[in-house]
Formats: structure tokens, sequence, C-alpha cells
């Protein structure tokens, strides 16, 4: 099968690296050189520490970076069976790269976003075959995780789900099937859950690690939820839930002012050095 991922950022490095793996050809498109070379960068740096961990010999990493594609040509994908966009999480941007598509990709090649809070519906609806358009929704870092929320939009086709179920369970993944709402179920259920600690925390409920030590040592979860909002950086854990507050109109998904605060204070957790914790 030839794939075809758009965005060589966090997400798309690690759904091309999974294909490729996997015995496919992969067109990685970027609009510039040198995101791409960054991306093949940190693909070479992860297989390498695969092979270190004996997962996968340096044959298989070799011939895994032979299947990639690197290119800043949209084109690239007009003999692909499967598209795969990860690009910035912006409708504007996904609508304008899924209309190129549609006129770019050959009939019957499935359309997916990798968006982790835009109505895929919405989306569809900018192409002439929402039939094909559908969401695979990987977790971050893409090789390791098993989960792909798997997401139907209001005009999605069996053969399209049917699809996407089968080559994502070839890739050793397992695929969940889920309705287009706001959210979907992973930030439906996680994000109202890290902005309920956010407020744990500004009431002074109690202090941030006696609030990551009750959901990790109490529910066993692998992170407190403030570290895990470090991680995914709070403007993403914010713009998430302006989505579900939105979408629902629903005053329980009201982000915590506090996570406003931090955000317009430019405390985004891992990457700006500073969130809930520091990160020198
Ligand atoms: P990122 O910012 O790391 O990477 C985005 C990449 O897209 C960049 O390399 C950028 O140059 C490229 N890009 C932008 N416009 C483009 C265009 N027109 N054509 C080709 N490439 C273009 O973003 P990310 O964290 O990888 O997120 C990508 C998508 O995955 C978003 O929709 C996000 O919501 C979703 N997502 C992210 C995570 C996560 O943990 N980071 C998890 C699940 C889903």
């Amino acid at each position: 099968m030839k794939v075809t991922v758009i965005g060589g950022g966090t997400m798309g490095n690690g759904i091309a690296h999974v294909f490729a793996q996997n015995g496919h050809q992969v067109d990685l498109v970027d609009v510039k050189q040198e995101f791409l070379d960054r991306a093949m960068g940190t693909i070479e740096k992860n297989l390498g520490r695969q092979v270190k961990k004996e997962a996968i010999t340096q044959e298989e990493a070799t011939a895994t970076l032979g299947r990639l594609n690197p290119t800043t040509d949209l084109n690239a994908a007009a003999d692909s069976d499967l598209v795969i966009e990860a690009v910035f999480e912006s409708y504007e941007v996904k609508r304008d790269i899924f209309s190129k598509l549609d006129g770019i990709c050959k009939p019957g090649a499935v359309l997916a976003s990798n968006t982790s809070s835009i109505s895929l519906t919405k989306i569809a609806a900018c192409t002439k075959r929402p039939q094909d358009v559908i969401g695979m929704h990987f977790m971050n870092p893409v090789p390791v995780m098993k989960l792909v929320e798997v997401i139907c939009g209001q005009a999605t086709g069996p053969d399209t789900l049917a699809k996407v179920t089968r080559w994502s369970q070839d890739l050793g993944k397992v695929p969940v099937t889920v309705q287009d709402y706001p959210g979907f179920i992973s930030n439906r259920v996680l994000m109202p859950m890290i902005n309920e600690a956010v407020y744990c925390l500004m009431e002074g409920v109690a202090d941030r690690e006696a609030i990551d030590t009750v959901m990790k040592l109490g529910m066993a979860h692998p992170m407190g939820p403030l570290t895990l909002a470090d991680f995914i950086g709070l403007d993403v854990c914010l713009d998430i839930m302006e989505v579900l507050h939105e979408g629902f109109g629903d005053g329980k998904y009201r982000p915590c002012p506090l996570l406003r605060r931090m955000v317009d204070a430019g405390h985004l957790g891992r990457k700006s050095g500073k969130g809930f914790y520091d990160y020198a």
C-alpha cells in the first residue's frame, strides 16, 4: 500500500515511521526542506533506539528509512491509497489541504486526519468525497502508543471505516471507533479531568504534588494530571476545553480561569520551560 503523511512534526514523523516500518511506501510531506530534514532525523534516531533495544534489526531500520520519501510536493499523494494529514490544529489549514487533496488523489483513496478536536464532518465537507474522509487519531509517541481512535464523520462510508480498521490492526495498533462529537472520547474524558485538577489547584484544595500523587497512586495513572497537562501543552489543553465548551454549550466544560491565566502568561508547560512545574 502507498501512504502519504502530511506534516512531519511530532505526530506526522511518528505516523510515517510506523507505516514505513510495516512495509509500506510512505511520502512524508512538509512545507520546507528543513522541516523534512528534522523529521527524518527524528525517525532515524527513534529507529536507532529500537535497534539498541533489539526490538528491530539494523537491516530493518535501514529498510524502513528506504521506504520513506520526504518531499515538499503534495502531488506525491496522487497514487496513494491512504493519506493522513497531521498538520497544525487549525481548521483553515486543514480545509486548504483537504480541498487540494480532493483534486489530487485517485478515486477511492482514504483521506484521514489526525486532528485531536476538529469535526471530521466539517473537514469532510471541504471535499466532494466525504464518504472517503475519516479520523485516525494516533497518540503520542506514535511508535509506542497502541490506540488509534477512529472517528466517523456524518458521511463516512462503511468501506472507509473497514479499511482503516484493518490497516490500523495491521500496524499492531488497537482501533476504537467513535462518532464525531466534540473531543471524541479521548479528549472529552481526559481534558475535563485535567481542567478539574487545575480548579483544585486554583481553589487551594491541595498543592500540585498532592493533586498529581492522588491520581498517580490512587487511580494508577502513570502521570498526574498537572504533569500530563505540562507535557501536552497548556495552550493545547485550553483550546480543547474551548472546543468542548462551545461544541456542547454546557457550562461543565468551562475552562478553569487559572489555566487561561497561565496560557496568557506564556507558561505553556514543558515546551516553554514553565507550566505547573519548572523545566530548566
Ligand atoms: P506539529 O506542530 O509538531 O507539526 C505540524 C507540522 O505540520 C509541522 O512540521 C508543519 O511544518 C507542518 N505543516 C503545516 N502546514 C503544512 C502544510 N500546509 N503542508 C504540509 N505540512 C504542513 O504538530 P503535531 O503535534 O504533530 O500535531 C499535528 C496534528 O496532530 C494536529 O492536528 C494535532 O491536534 C494532532 N495531534 C497531536 C498530538 C500531540 O500529542 N502532539 C496527539 C494527537 C493528535
